[in-house]
């Protein structure tokens, strides 16, 4: 509110319609990992998608270009790239998951104020990702917020099935005992978050801080596709921990 360099709300928090007494009543509040506990514009995950398809490349002998569609036509169609590898050509998911999630930490620059905003948040925090156990204590350690988190559920703990399949969130919330209308889900990707909404959770998108789409999201996934499908999601903003404090102060 105080904040002298913020832009102007109505640019940041795209949409709210989240009301107090459900904000309040929230106990369980569950984070995505790439794109929504670090900003997108920090570039970080362009490097495991790359390594994606470099490693579909060699695995089912094609060139970079083919290996590329591929890894967009599962994403689309399986929910990861990874579940598609899985399903179509039974790959072992294990050294994927090391082979694509080994990168270089040191562009992910921990953030202080988001920190302070999710500690601040009464009741248990989780990380919920479609990523690997490893990478998930490998990111959050490093932007020094592991500590403030109950759990993590990657998706070795979701028996490999990717949001946006409901399998794992049932997973999920029974493994953790979740009360879906007593918590919330925050995201950068539009279609995680319907089997979410769908359960009775409170649902909020992070979009980009640069304004640009992102290359590696299928079409329904990308911010442009905002006005389309987002009756949905609760609030979206391109600043969590901005929106984080304006509901905590
Ligand atoms: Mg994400």
């Amino acid at each position: 509110m105080s904040d002298p360099i913020s832009k102007p709300m109505t640019e940041i928090h795209i949409k709210d319609a989240l009301s107090t007494e459900r904000f309040n009543a929230i106990g369980d509040w569950i984070f995505d990992l790439d794109n929504t506990l670090y900003r997108a514009d920090m570039e970080f995950f362009g490097q495991i998608d790359k390594k994606m398809t470099a490693y579909i490349s060699a695995y089912l002998d094609v060139d970079a270009a083919q290996a590329r569609k591929t890894q967009k036509q599962y994403l689309v169609e399986y929910g990861t790239s990874l579940s598609g590898l899985m399903a179509v050509h039974n790959m072992d998911p294990a050294d994927f998951l090391h082979q694509v999630h080994d990168v270089d930490l040191s562009l992910l620059k921990p953030e202080p104020d988001l920190r302070a905003a999710i500690k601040a948040l009464p009741g248990r925090k989780f990380i919920y990702t479609n990523g690997s156990r490893a990478h998930a204590e490998n990111v959050a350690g490093h932007l020094q917020i592991l500590d403030l988190f109950e759990g993590s559920f990657a998706i070795e703990d979701a028996g490999y099935i990717p949001k946006p399949q409901c399998e794992g969130f049932e997973i999920f919330n029974k493994r953790f005992d979740i009360d879906p209308q007593k918590a919330m889900f925050f995201e950068d990707n539009l279609r995680n978050l319907s089997v979410p909404h769908q359960m009775g959770m409170a649902s909020l998108l992070v979009t980009p801080t640069n304004g640009q789409d992102f290359a590696h999201e299928p079409e329904a996934a990308r911010p442009g596709a905002l006005n389309a499908q987002t009756s949905h999601i609760d609030v979206i903003t391109s600043d969590l921990s901005g929106w984080l404090n304006s509901r905590l102060s």
